[in-house]
Formats: structure tokens, C-alpha cells, sequence
């Protein structure tokens, strides 16, 4: 898929409930040359889900027929479901000019990196805390108690080191910053005389390096306490 036009591929990834996609409405909504990558997928549609716009809702049968045609840009199963990124799709937002966000796994991120080295810039999502993931997770009413804790476990246990193979960190704890931040680093990579270049440099991954590992130590120091609390509450039971 050659990229005459130099448009920008802008994947952000990152746990369930860190955010990332409120951040990327964001971006959307505040700038007009962007524009979402449409996935396809194999999971039903939620109740305020529309085909076409949020996924394109496949049979397992279509989706694995996309597969074999070469119709995707990158694959991954999540949770039992196929999720893909499709070539149409992307190939006519780029011919259009746009520069295309993508809200996909961190495998997902890191194929597009490889496909398209030149053009992709991959943005990493850390929760500031277990607390405020759960609490995310819980008020979107999406999923019953296991599913958001086995999301939880396999963030903490799979995911949230992954930062380090990605172009930028945000940590997502005041929203109105980490909106600010993300759009910085949107403009940076889509016009670089934008004033918000300087501001972009910050979030580069290696800049970022103390305080996302930060972030990480204090996770993990949490579920500790967790862990511990909960073992005190079965001894006193
Ligand atoms: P959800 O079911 O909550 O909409 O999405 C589940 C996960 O699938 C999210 O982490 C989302 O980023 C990811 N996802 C959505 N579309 C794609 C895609 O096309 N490719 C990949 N690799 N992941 C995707």
C-alpha cells in the first residue's frame, strides 16, 4: 500500500480503560485532516454501535475470508474475537489525503510499525492507577465483573511494559492534560512548524522513560496492597 502522499499513521494503543479512545475522539473531533481507521471485527455489535462507523460487524466465516484475500493490514484475536485492520478502508482515507488514527492492540500497533515504517507513529496509553482503570472499566457498563478482571490482570501482566516499543508515552491522568498532550503530538508529526512541536518532545518515549516507569512501580505496588488485603479479609472470614 504505497503512501505517495506522506499521510500520517497514527496508532495509539494501550489497556483496556486507559482511555485511549476518548483520547482519540479528540483528536477527531479537533482535527479536520484526521480521520479513524474502521476495523473490522468478528465481536457483536454493543448497543450504540453502528456498522460501518464503529466496526464493520463480520461473521467468522467473512472475516477469515479477508484473511485469505489479503484484505487486512494487520490481525490479532482479542478476547475470542477477530479484530483487523482493513487495506480498503485505510487506503481510501489516505488517497483522500487524511492522516488515519488507529485504536488497535499493542501486537496490532507494532505490525503496523513494521508495514509501514515511515509513515506510522505509535502512541502509548498507561492508566495512572489499577483504582482508576477499574473505575473506567466499571462505569462503561460494557462488561460483568470477571471480564473487567481479567482485563485488569492481563494489562498488569502483559501489557503495560510495552510501552517501551512504542514512539510515545502518555500517562492518562487528568484528561483535559492528556488531551492537550496527545494532540501536541498529533500536530507535531502533521505539520512540524506547529508550535506544539516543542511540547511533543516531551512524550518521545525516552524522555518519558522515568515517569512511565513511575507509573508502573506504583501499579504494581498496588495490586500488591490489594493482594494483601484481600488475603487479610479471607483470614479474618
Ligand atoms: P473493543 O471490543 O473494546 O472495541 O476492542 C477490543 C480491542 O481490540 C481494543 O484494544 C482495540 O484497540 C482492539 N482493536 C480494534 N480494532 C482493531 C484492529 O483492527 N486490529 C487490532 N489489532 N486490534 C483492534
Amino acid at each position: 500500500m504505497p503512501n505517495e502522499l506522506e499521510n500520517v499513521l497514527l496508532v495509539v494503543s494501550g489497556p483496556s480503560g486507559s482511555g485511549k479512545n476518548t483520547l482519540l475522539n479528540y483528536i477527531l473531533e479537533n482535527r479536520p485532516d484526521s480521520v479513524h481507521s474502521v476495523s473490522a471485527t468478528t465481536r457483536a455489535p454493543r448497543f450504540f454501535e453502528h456498522d460501518g462507523v464503529d466496526y464493520y460487524f463480520k461473521t467468522t466465516a467473512e472475516f477469515e475470508q479477508l484473511i485469505d484475500e489479503g484484505g487486512l493490514i494487520e490481525w490479532d484475536k482479542y478476547r475470542g474475537n477477530y479484530y483487523g485492520t482493513l487495506v480498503s478502508d485505510v487506503q481510501r482515507k489516505i488517497d483522500m489525503g487524511l492522516n488515519v488514527v488507529f485504536d488497535i492492540t499493542i501486537p496490532g500497533a507494532e505490525n503496523v510499525k513494521r508495514l509501514f515504517p515511515a509513515e506510522t507513529k505509535t502512541v502509548f496509553v498507561l492508566p495512572p492507577s489499577i483504582r482508576i482503570l477499574r473505575h473506567r472499566l466499571v462505569n462503561r457498563k460494557s462488561d460483568d465483573e470477571e471480564t473487567i478482571n481479567k482485563r485488569i490482570e492481563f494489562a498488569i501482566r502483559s501489557e503495560i511494559e510495552k510501552y517501551r516499543d512504542f514512539d510515545y508515552v502518555i500517562v492518562n491522568d487528568d484528561l483535559d492534560e492528556a488531551r492537550r498532550n496527545i494532540l501536541a503530538i498529533y500536530d507535531s508529526l502533521t505539520n512540524p512548524d506547529s508550535e506544539n512541536t516543542a511540547a511533543a518532545e516531551r512524550f518521545k518515549k525516552d524522555a518519558f522513560a522515568e515517569h512511565a516507569e513511575e507509573t508502573i512501580r506504583k501499579i504494581r505496588e498496588e495490586i500488591r496492597a490489594d493482594a494483601e488485603e484481600d488475603a487479610g479479609e479471607q483470614i479474618q472470614q
